[in-house]
């Protein structure tokens, strides 16, 4: 059982990557007409067509395959997934579309900063150009029966980010916008690697605050439906790691001292600390995080001061 009905027309599948549960979700719209958000991975694709046989959802009545930006857990099966789905299209940044038709250069990068965990989502698949529709900012997709999702530019974690919001019952697909939630804890935590840019995060964050919604789905993982409080503590939580990470860099300090005093300052990833650790994905990625951070303040100039290079 993959799939789980979230409210009427609009289901869940966790897609369980390398058999890693609670960890990467896509989305089926239904209305007249059926979207996809996030095809996941080569890994899970398979997973991806039972869910939606689960749901009833025909492989020929998906339109539309939107992806928010084109990391191999987000899209990289996109391309193996519309060889099962005739009719639909993919819905793309512009910045996105072309390492999706030619992802040679994407699979290289992202087997370089992910690894074995690379290798564990599998090789990012190419979708064939006249396939694809770019996706541009406050563009409306139509599914019919008055459910419409709107294109948002959220760059930041991704230079190329989208996020879908869907205005009637006032839901956004955040993708890795708003960070990522460990659902059964109740606890977000930031996804940031480089090339991670955090004042564009924060315009992003400002961006979907500003659509008032009370859903948010998250990639990673799952529905919360107290969207406005998450947004708040996401920046919050940001703030407090510019600043933490900050203060370790000005002391020299490697990344267990600097993880050391995030898990002092930052209450709810304390709590998760444990599962964190133990956690193959979740390990590596807080790693990167503040890597990304540390990236990003050395990059640009008002972090300057605070480092000694
Ligand atoms: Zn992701």
């Amino acid at each position: 059982m993959y799939s789980e009905r979230l409210s009427k027309g609009l289901y869940m599948i966790d897609l369980n990557p390398a058999g890693f549960d609670s960890l990467v979700a896509s989305y089926v719209l239904r209305a007249s007409k059926v979207a996809i958000i996030e095809s996941g991975p080569l890994a899970s694709v398979e997973n991806l067509l039972t869910g939606l046989e689960e749901i009833g959802v025909g492989n020929e009545e998906v339109n539309y395959l939107a992806v928010s930006h084109v990391h191999v857990d987000h899209a990289g099966g996109a391309g193996a997934l519309l060889r099962h789905l005739p009719n639909a299209k993919l819905l793309v940044h512009p910045r996105g579309a072309p390492h999706i038709v030619n992802p040679r250069k994407l699979w290289a990068q992202t087997k370089q900063a992910l690894g074995r965990i690379a290798e564990m989502y599998g090789e990012v698949q190419p979708v064939p150009e006249e396939r694809i529709i770019t996706a541009t900012n406050e563009m409306n997709i139509d599914l019919g029966e008055g459910v419409e999702l709107e294109v948002l530019d959220t760059p930041g974690h991704a230079s190329h980010a989208l996020s879908f919001h869907e205005k009637a019952t006032k839901g956004i697909f955040t993708g890795d916008a708003a960070g990522i939630y460990l659902n059964e804890f109740d606890v977000l935590m930031p996804t940031t690697p480089a090339p991670f840019h955090l004042e564009k995060t924060l315009t992003s964050l400002r961006l979907l605050l500003k659509m008032a919604p009370q859903k948010l789905y998250y990639s990673h993982f799952g529905a919360t439906y107290d969207a406005i409080k998450k947004l708040r503590a996401c920046v919050a939580q940001l703030k407090l790691w510019s600043e933490t990470i900050l203060g370790g860099m000005r002391d020299n300090e490697d990344f267990a001292g600097i993880y050391g005093r995030l898990l002092e300052k930052d209450v709810s990833m304390k709590q998760v600390a444990d599962f964190v650790d133990k956690h193959v994905v979740l390990n590596d990625m807080i790693r990167r995080d503040v890597q990304g951070f540390i990236e990003y303040f050395k990059r640009y100039a008002f972090g300057n001061q605070y480092v000694r290079t």
